[in-house]
């Protein structure tokens, strides 16, 4: 049997870059650590795959008992440059040796105004801006409403339906799925004010009525039941994570940043997901010309390191007393490095073209399985974030049983693929910018497989 000590701990690119399965899935090592944390670990707490981590890179993950995975998921968009990336690692590494902490509320550090500074750079619009940094996703988001409040003097935040903007108290009422994420955890703070977001599915092919009718509703919830003086900003995720990778109807996005301006109402684009080149973009806004007031990135920012931010205009991020912003960890100096040494590679590498042919790939593939299997009833996304919807065949219903055989029968070949939705009814791949079209294409061959041995 292979020994822990056999297996590479050392991840990045040089990993073999294979599928390779040399035990069953989870193997006797991840079984041992799963009865460990039976005993150790909540419940609550999930992992939609059975096996433990011991390396990975490039565009693969192996496991602790030598199993080596092709990884579709990037830890869900987050290791957008690779695992383990080399500049990551080594400009990390020198910030570790330098220092780990001063707290930036205490002594401040050239890396977090480094960061801050490409973040002012690389988000869209050419208008003055500032960035502060923060931990998490939901951090950030909590923060660009904070800037919002202040700058407007309004209380109100509007979000759409299926958003998903985390898992604290705040961004918990900004999402729109109740299980799992907020089933039990209420009351939820006030203020938090939800439209609906039409996109070409849903819309049933008439996209031009579901947009006005959405842009309707609009209205009527801001400006008759609310009050437009009552809202700060509305919160978009410019394509819908968690929710499904739902792009948004071609200019309804637009519109609404309009309709925002118009009554002095902040547009926040959340791109936490989205951002740092995932799209084929910097961020996903650029795609239909958008210039939020406030960005939110997180997840690719600091390719695995946790770090988050929020960018927007000057005058509404200086809006904010003294003192009201901050955090003991956030933009932790290690964190920092790492994510100039992600902006870098993103640059150096030519990323932005990557995910645009990865994307191009994905869907090449997705439609030629369609055409051989009706279930899947939609394709969509932009760049390297792309999903199919499975349904029932020739409707809209969703078959999330269909998307969990499928993601099963992926894991025991050596893939790993990640669902999304509100009906959990949607595929969604993410691959790390760093895989190979080959490892990529053997990675769809298996998910053809999948959905082969279930039809
Ligand atoms: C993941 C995500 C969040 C929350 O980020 P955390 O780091 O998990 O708190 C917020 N918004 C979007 C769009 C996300 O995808």
């Amino acid at each position: 049997m292979t020994t822990l000590d056999d297996i590479a701990v050392l991840g990045g690119p040089q990993l073999p870059q294979r599928r390779h399965l040399i035990t069953e899935v989870p193997g006797p090592r991840s079984r041992e650590l799963a009865a460990r944390r039976a005993t150790a670990l909540p419940a609550g707490l999930g992992s939609s795959q059975p096996f433990y981590v011991a390396a990975a890179g490039g565009g693969v993950l192996v496991d602790v008992d030598g199993n080596s995975f092709i990884d579709l998921a990037s830890g869900i968009a987050v290791t957008s440059v690779g695992n383990s990336a080399p500049r990551v690692v080594e400009q990390a590494t020198a910030q570790l040796q330098a220092f780990t902490h001063t707290c930036f509320l205490v002594n401040p550090y050239e890396g977090y105004v480094a960061v801050a500074e490409q973040l002012n750079r690389l988000t869209p619009g050419d208008h003055p801006k500032r960035t502060a940094l923060f931990n998490t996703g939901a951090e950030a988001v909590e923060n660009a409403v904070k800037y919002a409040r202040v700058a407007t003097g309004r209380p109100g935040v509007v979000v759409f339906d299926r958003a998903y903007h985390g898992r604290s108290a705040l961004t918990m009422a900004m999402t729109g799925k109740a299980a799992p994420y907020k089933s039990g955890f209420g009351p939820f703070p006030g203020e938090v004010y939800r439209a609906p977001l039409p996109s070409p599915f849903s819309s049933h092919g008439d996209e031009e009525t579901a947009r006005e009718a959405a842009l309707d509703a609009l209205h009527e919830l801001v400006d008759i039941q609310v009050g437009a003086d009552q809202i700060a900003c509305v919160v978009v995720e410019p394509v819908q994570g968690e929710g499904g990778f739902i792009v948004p109807s071609e200019g309804f996005l637009p519109a609404v940043a309009d309709f925002a301006r118009q009554r002095g109402i902040l547009f926040v684009a959340d791109e936490v997901q989205t951002g740092l080149g995932r799209t084929g973009r910097w961020f996903a806004s650029e795609h239909e010309g958008l210039v939020p007031d406030l960005v939110v990135s997180a997840k690719a920012l600091a390719g695995g390191l946790p770090l988050a931010a929020v960018t927007g205009r000057a005058d509404v991020m200086d809006s904010v007393h003294r003192g009201g912003i901050g955090g003991t960890y956030s933009g932790n100096p290690v964190a920092c490095a790492a994510a100039l040494a992600a902006i870098e590679t993103i640059e150096a590498e030519g990323l932005l073209e990557r995910a645009e042919r990865l994307g191009e790939l994905m869907t090449e593939r997705l439609r030629a399985l369609a055409a051989v299997d009706a279930r899947i009833g939609d394709i969509r996304g932009r760049g390297a974030m792309v999903a199919a919807e499975v349904v029932v065949p020739g409707t809209h219903e969703p078959d999330a049983g269909a998307v969990a055989g499928v993601i099963a029968f992926a894991q025991q070949a050596g893939v790993v693929a990640l669902n999304a939705g509100t009906r959990n009814n949607v595929l969604r791949f993410l691959p790390p910018l760093s895989i190979s079209d080959e490892l990529l294409l053997e990675g769809f061959d298996v998910l053809a497989d999948a959905f082969a041995a279930s039809r």
